[in-house]
């Protein structure tokens, strides 16, 4: 009989998505030993026409990792849709933009001035990247850049959900045990929009340090500060710590090593803007009344939108800033 087929893409997104699915180790043999991997362009040579050419809705599930950046990117999405029964938005890109998605704090012409005529780039004859070359040999086309980031779920319909930047490995293999025990119908699936391979909390519910009152008189890099305690809340000692908004399911990984959590697991559950939700949170810890002390402590933020929108401003309700939309068709 044969196996359901599975595939995995890649879209705008940094590779570490595809190392998290390799790090799950030998689960990576049961995906196959339950599945025949259609496609997968990080681990095998298939053609995208050898996509086109499948009937619709064969592929039972699609990981599609990656933010929607290029024409190439949104072709890939359409046609994944078309092509998967089960779309799933795999990691932080796919998912809220993640950091790709701050991007939306610059025009498209912006981008380009800074990569390719910034201060350390010698280009003195202004050389733009061109979406077609023609050549002897025939002609070399790269994709556009789209005027703004966006995620799959504003592209196409998506099936389910799994965060992360990139999603913990321990969780990924849960997510395809769920799918193998699915395809030897020993499980169903979760109603579709779930978040799979994650918690239903925030990261300070995982967080072992002890917590008291958060009274907030000076914000601090970790390098800055005298030293570290080792068991108390990072934010009541003054570090930036976004695990107040963020979803459970790491673990607390980084708390529990003396890093701030910097949300790579997106929005609580119940939190539509995860930089609205972290904001609100800071601002209702610091310990000032007077503007010019409010405005001292917050200086201790050189990076606000960076900050609290890391991950998640393509889908926040910012998106963009306007003249960057304003691009947008
Ligand atoms: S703010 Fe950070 S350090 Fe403090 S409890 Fe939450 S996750 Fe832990
Ligand atoms: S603690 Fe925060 S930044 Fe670190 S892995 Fe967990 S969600 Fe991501």
């Amino acid at each position: 009989m044969s196996k359901p087929k599975f595939a995995m893409y890649w879209a705008s997104a940094c590779g570490g998505c595809e190392i998290a699915v390799l790090n799950t180790d030998e689960k990576v043999l049961e995906l196959d030993a339950n599945f025949d991997v259609a496609f997968w362009p990080a681990a095998m040579d298939v053609k995208y026409q050898e996509v086109e050419a499948m009937e619709d809705a064969s592929l039972l599930v699609t990981l599609f990792n990656g933010a929607i950046r290029t024409d190439e990117n949104e072709h890939m999405a359409h046609l994944l849709r078309r092509k998967s029964k089960i779309l799933v938005a795999f990691g932080s890109c796919a998912n809220e933009g993640c950091i790709p998605g701050l991007a939306n704090l610059s025009t498209r012409e912006d981008l380009f001035e800074r990569a390719y005529s910034g201060p350390s780039t010698e280009n003195p004859e202004h050389l733009r990247p061109q979406t077609i070359w023609r050549a002897p040999e025939g002609v070399l086309t790269l994709t556009p850049l789209q005027p703004v980031v966006r995620t799959l779920d504003q592209v196409v319909e998506v099936d389910y959900h799994v965060p992360g930047c990139p999603p913990e490995s321990r969780q990924i293999a849960v997510v395809l045990d769920l799918l193998i025990a699915v395809v030897n119908g020993a499980a169903e699936l979760p109603p579709k929009g779930a978040v799979l391979g994650a918690g239903e909390s925030t990261v300070c519910d995982e967080c072992p340090r002890s917590r008291d009152v958060k009274r907030l008189t000076k914000l601090s890099r970790i390098q800055e500060l005298p030293s570290l305690d080792t068991t108390t809340c990072l934010l009541e000692q003054g570090l930036m710590c976004s695990g107040p908004a963020t979803r459970s399911g790491c673990d607390s990984r980084c708390p529990n090593v003396g890093a701030p959590c910097i949300g790579c697991y997106g929005a609580a559950p119940g939190v539509l803007d995860q930089g609205a939700r972290l904001m609100t949170a800071i601002a209702s810890v610091v310990d000032e009344k007077e503007p010019e002390a409010i405005d001292r402590v917050l200086d201790g933020l050189p990076d606000p939108a960076g900050t609290f929108y890391r991950f998640s401003l393509a889908h926040s309700l910012l998106r963009a800033n306007r003249a960057a939309l304003a691009e947008t068709p």
